[in-house]
């Protein structure tokens, strides 16, 4: 079985941690091919390289020069190498870095430039091959990542007992360096994973996987130590973020699992991400509830009309003013003569909730619009709520025992979540409420 590894920055913020890595990769000869961030915080306060060459790029565009960020990313990279005691000629690459960064001209060019030194340095480490994933990774002309690079990867690594590959950038088809988006080095290690086929995508991180909720609501919440790809979505989508959400396409549609784990406690069990069949017909105990996650600050727009539902063209008419306002929306609960629109108050700022309600009222003519803001939204997921009678009946007594009222209620067909509505207030009360009903044994 080939593992495909990505480390985070952290993993990668200094030469002590770039060495457990390197042991981490060492300890099991299935881990082949290892994908990097650019080294991130070691402290509370410092930088992150990525962060330093954004400055980098527009000190440049101010002064035609590399200043004072450059030379922060330099002596980071010439510290590593110190404490790695490696022989690599670090400045001449940081030489002909800063001559390329020049020539190039780009944010993004400049941007990926942590995690190309990085990736440099590891493999030097580690004594294996670099893969610039300049070569590999391919994105079109729109910025995209394109599929293409599938069989680039694959036919690069080929025969390559083991590589070291770039996260977070590839090139377009003429050769100018893109990126992903912040945090990107997720997308290239699943990217990668798929491309070789891999049989798990371990993705190493500064935490042991992910919580049954926020622990900054509740102290030393239970790790979630299976979570099926669906799960996951609906808990990333809500907020807990382990992962960049684009990241779980790639090897979601080759049915790897991602298995997460933590650089700094290796010998945790971490969280393993199944596809979702794979997941039920593993799973011996699934719990009612596998995860809660929450996010604050969503607007309710509530629309009644008498007979709304034998009205031919009712919701599309809604849609079309949300289209012409490029709004999205989070959930769309409806009753006979009722529908909320749960939009994401951020969308609606700046007077657009007047217009967006405005326009509402002149499409459809309804009885009556009310609006409340505030509202924070509560996710409470899990395979297991289908099995298990009863799930909404404790969830909802738990929330009315803490003294909370219900502001919306929203559960998908699937049965896999319940999304509740409560005040931004009672947010943290709720999750308190909802993890003790569920978790606490
Ligand atoms: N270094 C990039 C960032 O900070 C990408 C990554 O770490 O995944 O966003």
């Amino acid at each position: 079985m080939i593992k495909v590894c990505k480390f985070g920055g952290t993993s990668m913020a200094d030469g002590i941690n770039m060495l457990r890595v390197a042991d981490i990769i060492r300890a099991d000869s299935a881990r082949r091919y290892i994908v990097v961030s650019a080294p991130g915080k070691r402290f509370g306060g410092d930088s992150k390289i990525t962060d330093l060459l954004y400055e980098t790029h527009a000190e440049f565009l101010r002064t035609g020069t590399l200043g004072a960020a450059y030379e922060k990313v330099s002596s980071r990279f010439r510290r590593i190498v110190d404490e790695l005691h490696l022989s690599f000629d670090i400045d001449a690459v940081l030489k002909e870095t800063a001559a390329e960064i020049g020539r190039e001209r780009s944010e993004e060019f400049t941007a990926s430039r942590g995690e190309y030194l990085a990736a440099r340095v590891m493999a030097e480490l580690l004594g294996v091959p670099f893969a610039d994933a300049r070569d590999i990774i391919r994105f079109d002309e729109n910025g995209r990542f394109d599929p293409v690079s599938y069989t680039l990867i694959a036919e690069a690594l080929k025969g390559k007992r083991r590589a070291v590959i770039a996260g977070f950038y590839g090139a377009d088809g003429t050769g100018r360096v893109r990126t992903f988006s912040r945090g990107g080095s997720d997308i290239s290690g699943a990217v990668v994973a798929r491309a070789v086929s891999a049989g798990v995508y371990e993705n190493w991180t500064d935490v042991s996987g992910f919580l049954a909720c926020d622990p900054h609501i509740v102290p030393s919440p239970v790790g979630i130590h299976r979570l099926s790809y669906r799960e996951l979505r609906e808990l990333s989508y809500m907020g807990a973020n382990v992962l960049h959400s684009e990241s779980i396409f790639p090897v979601r549609e080759a049915d790897i699992p991602i298995h997460i784990l933590n650089t700094f406690r290796p010998e945790d069990e971490g969280t393993l991400i199944l596809p979702t069949e794979k997941y039920l017909a593993g799973t011996k105990h699934l719990r009612t509830v596998t995860g809660i996650a929450g996010k604050k600050n969503f607007t309710v727009i509530n629309i009644e009309k008498s007979l709304m539902n034998s009205e031919i063209g009712f919701t599309y008419r809604i849609m079309e003013v949300l289209l012409r306002h490029k709004i999205s929306f989070e959930h769309l609960p409806s009753g006979i003569d009722t529908m909320s629109l749960v939009i994401d108050s951020e969308e609606l700022s700046h007077g657009v909730l007047e217009e967006v309600r405005r326009d509402i009222e002149e499409a459809v003519s309804p009885d009556r619009t009310n609006v409340y803001s505030d509202v924070a939204l509560i996710a409470v997921v899990g395979h297991g709520m289908t099995k298990s009678v009863g799930t909404s009946a404790r969830l909802f007594s738990a929330i009315a025992n803490a003294g909370v009222n219900v502001r919306m209620i929203d559960q998908g067909s699937s049965e896999l979540n319940i999304i509740v509505g409560v005040d931004n207030g009672n947010y943290e009360r709720t999750v308190r409420a909802v993890y003790e009903e569920f978790f606490h044994d």
